[in-house]
């Protein structure tokens, strides 16, 4: 197996170098490798699998959806399983929350969502500055690598990247209110050097930036000041977006409205691409077929997400998570905080991280490795990759999340009991 994939694929291959075994099999948060060996899953597909892998009622209607000979391919053109979602998306998901905003599908990928977001925005404010933060990650095509921030990504462009001005994220200073001030004085100093943005771009919860949770308060001081200075909001829910955070949105927490919404990686349901970015309708300002694409319309994708939808309303998945969101800080703060003084527990609903910058860079690949050896995925971000992530699917049984944790309580101690 492994000569197959040294000898054909590229060397840009990533994840399989953390984990490399062959998996199989997926069913909620458990994966299956070729050698029949199970795996505690706390990655969910870098958060596509919020759903879990191959959720019953999911595939059930996929699967259906195949059976019966329904189109496949259609581009943008309308289909029963694009009106559906459509409508899920109005009644289910926007009317119970009072959003009004218009579906925009955008190209398979997350990324795709982003390049449109930035897009429009430049379009409707006719400026072509956009700000983005410090830590933040948006797509690693052009437009979105842009307003990533990660110094070895922005490197494999190869072109300049440019058009974005970076300002600090609220965790840059000590007081999250200093962000807000210096980005207010950019906004308003015709000596700033940062010319006018037609918007800001931000995860509310930074996922590979290290998860880093931005205020309730400074979230809602970042959108009066977009209100009071004419310039859109684009909240990035990709990763913390579909439950992650305890709200279906990941803004919900703060009340406020971004102009734009782009949703990816679990909106699909069971892990099929699809990217959608939603718009406020006074902005829905492309022309027809002015930003376009082949593949804007995976029908399986569009069964699955409605259905995904409609059972996120059903199992009411914003309690279901705010309750492991208990689970979990508190089994980390009981069990692995005190393990040494200067390590720092960060997160929201079910996304959280370990943080080992300040003891040693090196632990948390150790700490990923050795979960890895006892059958626990998990994945590494922030800077320097120092930060290890916890993301298991939000259905995961609480026995399986117990059980996880468990493995990650005993890698620590003893990859601890070093340092
Ligand atoms: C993953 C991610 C993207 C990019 O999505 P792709 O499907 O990898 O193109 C953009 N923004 C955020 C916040 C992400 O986590």
């Amino acid at each position: 197996m492994d000569q197959t994939f040294e000898r054909m694929e590229s060397n840009v291959r990533s994840y399989s170098r953390n984990f490399p075994v062959s998996f199989v099999k997926g069913s909620n948060a458990t994966l299956t490798d070729q050698e029949g060996n199970q795996y505690i899953d706390f990655f969910a597909g870098a958060g596509a699998l919020n759903f879990g892998h191959n959720h019953p009622l999911i595939k059930e209607a996929i699967l259906e959806y195949l059976q019966e000979d329904n189109i496949l391919h259609a581009l943008d053109m309308f289909t029963p399983a694009r009106e559906q979602l459509l409508s899920t998306i109005e009644n289910d998901l926007l009317k119970p929350r009072n959003l009004t905003y218009r579906v925009m599908s955008c190209g398979p990928t997350g990324t795709n969502a982003v390049e449109a977001a930035l897009k429009l925005a430049r379009k409707v404010k006719q400026r072509t500055n956009i700000i983005a933060f410090s830590g933040a990650f948006h797509g690693m095509s052009l437009g979105a690598l842009a307003a990533s921030s990660d110094s070895f990504s922005r490197h494999g462009a190869g072109v300049p990247l440019g058009n974005i001005s970076f300002l600090p994220y609220f965790n840059a200073f000590p007081d999250p209110d200093l962000s807000l001030e210096y980005l207010e004085s950019v906004l308003t100093d015709d000596h700033s050097g940062i010319d006018f943005p037609a918007a800001i771009i931000l995860e509310t919860v930074q996922a590979e930036g290290g998860i880093n949770v931005a205020p309730v308060e400074w979230l809602q001081k970042l959108r009066a000041i977009c209100d009071r200075y004419d310039i859109l909001m684009i909240v990035d829910d990709i990763q913390v977006g579909v439950g992650r955070t305890g709200h279906f949105f990941s803004f919900e927490r703060a009340g406020i409205v971004p102009d734009m919404v782009t949703l990816s990686k679990s909106i699909s349901g069971l892990g099929l691409p699809l990217s959608l970015l939603l718009i406020k309708p006074e902005i829905d300002l492309f022309q027809p077929a002015e930003h376009n694409g082949t593949f804007r319309g995976n029908q399986l994708a569009f069964v699955g997400s409605k259905t995904a939808i409609q059972l996120y309303q059903k199992l009411d998945m914003d309690s279901i998570v705010q309750k492991k969101e208990a689970l979990i800080k508190d089994f980390l703060e009981t069990n692995i905080k005190p393990l040494h003084k200067d390590i720092d527990i960060r997160g929201i609903g079910m996304i959280w991280g370990i943080d080992t910058s300040k003891i040693d860079g090196s632990i948390t690949k150790k700490l990923q490795q050795g979960c890895f050896k006892r059958n626990l995925v998990l994945e590494k971000a922030g800077r320097k990759d120092q930060v290890l992530k916890l993301m298991p699917p939000l259905l995961i049984p609480e026995e399986t999340l117990m059980e996880g944790l468990n493995i990650l309580k005993a890698v620590c101690e003893d990859v601890l009991a070093d340092h």
